[in-house]
């Protein structure tokens, strides 16, 4: 610094604020400590830590003393650090640290002028496929894009961050709610339908968004992002590709679930469950030869309650694996009555939660020695599985199923082609069945029967078997045995039935009796 003048040391945007401290240095007791950010002879900005001591006044003139210390190596590695703690390595958006601190920021500002704020959460569907098919480069790589489709969508008002995972969030100052919002929202996921090209493929990417608005649903930022994590949950629930608001209808069905949460695990001590039969035909013939086993719950206060609403809550709280093992028991049991009444070859299937394949160990799945023990044929049972539990299989997974497999135990892959159908781990997984998913069916004037025909003529040359599920109507019936599929399952042929009804089924059963 020696020689340089004033304005060549301080950059002129800090210029104003080190003249007005430098007009103290020039008072006897002033002193020019702290902070600064200079220019060297060379030109080049570095920072430095200042401190001075008045040493004597001699007349007009005043001695000083003055060192300065270089601490620019110290401030990049505290920026890097800053950075590292606030901002997403992938997408170089704010990370959830950042975004909080940007979000209660935004509310004390809409608070204080009185304007409302809108909080978006937008999780990716079914993102955990996309990295585990393609590689966790190109998930990164699809993330990055991601992550400027929505920001260039964004205006002024709008602030974006990456919360982990494959969660995003949104700030919205001053929404014009609530038209805007909405127009918002789809503009976002109209953007993320456009595929995104990596790496020489195609990715479809779709996504569920929540939204919560302060001061409406929330009156802080805790309770703004619950909100709007219940709006989130509530779009996944109607079907992911949408977005849903907080309502406090929303609220009551969070509190529901937690409520109901605690009643399960009562439940099974209180024998409660109840497993019901629903037939399965043989569409040659319309011959019953099989059945899947589905779960009730019978609540002392609500009567009877179906799994959609309480198996995911069992799923979360890991109560699905008792409940698992006791519909597994309780079904072998059925099974030797059945056996040894009709004398007859019967299989009855179980939906097994991927959740129990990824907890237990082979010696948990206790109920496969029941059967053994029974003498039953390992083929009187039969486990349902979803595609996704292939897909992640780690090897605990494979351990169980083949654990299964070599007590005789077949598998069938269920709502077969609604995940990420991959065409490999039929085979190495030896599976045996394959269940079309009811939406196909539904829709066999449309596309849903080139895909079924497609999928029976794929199983077929695997050497699997087919089952269509949700067939209602004959015309359904008729179609689907016509392009050869195996078995059928639905209304049409009976509804699932309690185990008395489903017992007088198999005794008017021919040949059975
Ligand atoms: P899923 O395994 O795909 O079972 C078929 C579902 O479709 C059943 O619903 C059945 O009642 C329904 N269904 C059958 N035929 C028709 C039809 O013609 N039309 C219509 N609209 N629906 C039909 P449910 O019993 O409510 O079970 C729902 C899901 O809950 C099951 O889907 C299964 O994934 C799960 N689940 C049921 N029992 C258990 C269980 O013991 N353990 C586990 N982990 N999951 C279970
Ligand atoms: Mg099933
Ligand atoms: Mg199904």
């Amino acid at each position: 610094m020696v020689g340089s003048s004033f304005t060549m040391v301080f950059p002129e945007e800090d210029g104003g604020v080190v003249l007005s401290r430098h007009q103290k240095f020039l008072d006897v007791g002033g002193s020019l400590g702290g902070e600064w950010r200079v220019r060297r002879h060379d030109g080049e900005f570095i920072y430095v830590w200042s401190e001075s001591v008045a040493l004597s006044v001699e007349g007009a003139s005043l001695n000083r003393l003055v060192y300065v210390l270089d601490i620019t190596e110290r401030k990049r590695s505290e920026e890097l650090i800053w950075k590292q703690a606030h901002y997403d390595a992938v997408t170089g958006l704010p990370n959830r640290n950042l975004f909080r601190i940007l979000l209660e920021e935004g509310r004390s500002r809409a608070e204080l002028e009185g304007h409302r704020l809108a909080l978006f959460l937008i999780d990716l569907d079914h993102f955990k496929e996309v990295n585990d098919i393609l590689g966790h480069s190109a998930g990164d790589m699809l993330l990055g894009s991601i992550a400027a489709r929505i920001k260039n969508s964004l205006g002024d008002n709008a602030a974006i961050a990456r919360l982990g995972g494959d969660e995003f969030a949104l700030i919205i100052n001053e929404p014009d709610y609530p038209e805007w919002v909405d127009g918002f929202a789809q503009r976002v996921l109209d953007e993320l339908a456009r595929p995104f090209h990596l790496d020489g493929e195609v990715v479809f990417v779709s996504a569920s968004v929540g939204v919560a608005i302060y001061p409406d649903d929330s009156a802080n930022v805790d309770d703004l992002f619950k909100s709007a994590d219940q709006a989130m949950y509530e779009a996944k629930r109607a079907g992911r590709n949408c977005f849903s608001y907080f309502t406090p209808a929303l609220q009551c069905a969070a509190l529901n679930r937690l409520h109901l949460a605690n009643e399960l695990r009562s439940a099974l001590t209180n024998d409660e469950f109840e497993v019901y039969y629903q037939p399965i035909i043989d569409l040659r013939d319309g011959s019953l030869k099989k059945a899947e086993a589905l779960l009730r719950w019978n609540h002392p206060e609500r009567g009877v309650v179906g799994p959609y609403e309480f198996i995911s809550i069992a799923e979360s709280t890991g109560l699905i694996v008792k409940i698992g093992n006791w519909v597994a028991n309780e079904v072998i049991d059925k099974i030797i009555f059945w056996r040894e009444r009709f004398l007859c070859d019967l299989q009855i299937s179980i939906n097994v939660s991927p959740i129990q394949f990824r907890v237990s160990n082979a010696s948990d799945f206790d109920w496969v020695r029941k059967i053994e023990d029974a003498g039953l044929d390992g083929r009187s049972l039969l486990v349902e599985i979803t595609e996704g539990l292939l897909l992640n299989a780690d090897p605990l997974v494979k351990k169980n199923l083949l654990f299964l497999r070599e007590s005789g135990i077949e598998v069938a892959i269920d709502d077969f082609g609604t995940g990420y159908s991959s065409l490999a781990y039929l085979r190495k997984f030896d599976i045996d069945y394959l269940k079309i998913d009811r939406s196909f069916v539904e829709d066999l004037d449309g596309v849903g029967f080139d895909l079924c025909e497609a999928i029976v003529a794929m199983a077929h040359r695997l050497g699997l078997k087919v089952v269509a599920e949700g067939i209602e109507t004959t015309k359904q019936r008729d179609v689907l045995a016509s392009i050869g599929c195996d078995y059928g399952q639905g209304y049409l042929f009976s509804r699932p039935v309690q185990f008395d009804s489903f017992t007088a089924m198999l005794s008017k059963r021919s040949g059975c009796a």
